[in-house]
């Protein structure tokens, strides 16, 4: 019966749903099929990536998977440039690969396409034609002004449920006629499901991670296609995710409140409804003014840890942030990593079961001991390529470094690689090695330590004993013999154990020697090797910075 304003509303659309059926068949039986379905609005949120690392996840733990990128771009208002490649990019630089989909602002790889929605806007209308036609949804020409005294009136009759449905649905029940007048008279309209729901029957949803949730089955008559012809979310989610045989919705559980609506679209579409996965966000601990602390989720706004690129900025490696991310919120991540500290990440197989319900949460202190692990279990070439790389994009110091010697570079990563767990992120070489690597370092500008004060009648002279006994071609053993020759000659104990036995019978111990040379020469109490970085100074710079320490004292 209403296949006449079907025909008045979308009269360009030829194309029937079997149609697009046939454009879109079917993926080989048994493919897991997840995607990521970002807007294109700037900067990715933390959140977005692990979204994407899930969905990614999910499938390479299937026989057959495939994980596909989806731009969502029909609110237009949103859309930000540059947004698309944004997306691709960031994705890119975290390992996070996609099968089919965008791979710049304007090409698409990949069978189901165009995989922006912008471009699929025939498909849409295809769809809402035939449910019009069918009388399962219908134009609606409220207006900003009716819509808002609907709320009016649902607030003031303190309506159970606000929103377009039942006897609050004017346009619901406008004859073929009256449709067409206002048509005619060139009436601006929106394309509203017609709701099955009834008030007060609920059903129970399944979520592949919080099991059944009992609900409210959807009521509202929820716009389809929006006054500017481009399709909802809800509307594009399932038209979309059913053409292109999306077998798992994996997405942020901000949307689990609308499952009663998306479910009731796909059945009214007559697709069958794909698994449902609600992850839930990352959270921040906050303290509150009361002293208390409170959850909340992560924000652009006030959290630089929120944007994806703090990361890459700030250098922690692209696979520490992955490890990140699935250690704070998958309950079997941790153990499985601690038994394949090599393996790469994408051979852990996820149980979207052991996704954590509760959020996860944001802990730097965890985030930087997983790091530090992860820099500690890479090589030092490998250590080498990725600084390289950072340093290239964000630290011209460190850059500069390297590319004067990148085997000199290789060696100091030895240094402080070996043996210690201190760098998280590629940032910290410079705040922690200064006396490496920034030439405007100066250990002599650096206060001299407290405990000095007691030994500076002989600093001195074993300094001076030190410059004149060196010798460049000595190995750290011989080093180290040379100075533990000097100590006696100031009554510092070459041994500990007598020294902790009588200390009021020395001036100090071999550990007080070491510690005026590492001082004079790095401006730290504690370093990796000594006698390694002397030899990543070259003897003239140690020269050079023994001498500017005498000269204080
Ligand atoms: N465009 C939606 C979002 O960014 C996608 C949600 C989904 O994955 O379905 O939140």
């Amino acid at each position: 019966m209403s296949k006449r304003v079907a025909e008045a509303l979308f009269p360009h659309i030829t194309k029937t749903p079997a149609d697009w059926e046939k454009a879109f068949p079917a993926r080989p039986e048994g493919t897991a099929c997840t995607r990521f379905a970002p807007s294109p609005t700037g900067f990715m949120h933390i959140g977005g990536l692990y979204t994407a690392l899930i969905n990614d996840l999910y499938t390479r733990s299937h026989e057959k998977g495939v994980f596909f990128l989806r731009i969502e771009d029909t609110d237009q208002k949103r859309i930000v440039e540059g947004g698309v490649s944004e997306i691709i990019d960031t994705l890119r630089s975290f390992d996070v690969l996609f099968d089919e989909g965008p791979v710049s602002e304007s090409e698409d790889q990949g069978g189901y396409g165009p995989y922006r929605q912008s471009l699929r806007r025939e498909i849409y209308q295809t769809y809402a034609k035939d449910l019009v036609a069918r009388d399962l949804a219908y134009p609606c020409f409220c207006t900003e002004e009716e819509l808002s005294a609907l709320r009016e009136r649902q607030e003031a009759e303190n309506a159970l449920q606000k929103g377009y449905w039942g006897k609050w649905a004017a346009c619901r029940s406008l004859t073929e006629e009256e449709i067409l007048q206002k048509l005619s008279e060139g009436r601006s309209w929106v394309v509203r499901l017609r709701s099955q729901g009834q008030e007060g029957r609920s059903r129970v949803f399944h979520d592949l991670i919080r099991g059944d949730i009992s609900m409210q089955e959807n009521l509202i008559d929820t716009v389809l296609i929006k006054s500017d012809g481009l399709p909802t979310y809800h509307f594009a989610h399932a038209v979309d995710d059913h053409l292109m045989h999306t077998s798992e919705v994996i997405r942020a559980d901000e949307w689990i409140a609308s499952i009663p609506v998306h479910v009731e679209l796909f059945e009214t579409l007559g697709f069958p409804v794909p698994g449902y996965a609600h992850l839930s966000p990352i959270m921040k601990l906050e303290e509150k003014a009361d002293g208390g602390v409170s959850k909340r989720k992560l924000s652009k706004r006030k959290d630089p840890e929120a944007r994806v690129h703090y990361y890459e900025e700030i250098g922690y490696p692209v696979a520490a942030v992955l490890d990140y991310l699935l250690t704070i919120s998958s309950a079997d991540y941790e153990p499985w990593r601690e038994q394949n500290m090599d393996a790469p990440i994408f051979d852990f197989r996820l149980d979207l079961t052991k996704t954590g319900v509760a959020g996860a949460l944001f802990d730097f202190s965890k985030l930087n001991s997983v790091a530090k692990n992860r820099v500690a279990h890479m090589s030092c070439e490998a250590v080498l390529e990725a600084v390289k790389d950072w340093a290239a994009r964000y630290d011209g110091k460190l850059s500069a470094y390297i590319a004067a010697d990148e085997e000199r570079f290789l060696r100091s990563v030895h240094l402080w690689h070996d043996k210690r767990l201190d760098v998280a992120k590629w940032s910290d070489l410079m705040e922690l090695y200064p006396y490496l690597y920034d030439a405007d370092f100066d250990p002599a500008a650096e206060p001299i330590p407290e405990k000095f004060q007691a030994h500076m009648a002989h600093i001195p002279g074993i300094l001076r004993d030190y410059l004149a006994s060196f010798d460049w071609n000595d190995d750290g053993k011989d080093w180290f013999q040379k100075v533990r020759d000097i100590a006696p000659k100031y009554n510092y104990a070459v041994k500990t154990g007598p020294y902790k036995k009588h200390p009021e019978l020395y001036s100090g111990s071999i550990a007080d020697v070491s510690s005026f040379i590492r001082f004079a020469v790095t401006g730290r109490l504690n370093t990796p090797d000594l006698h390694g970085i002397l030899h990543i100074l070259g003897q003239e710079e140690m020269e050079r910075r023994v001498e500017r320490f005498l000269a204080r004292l």
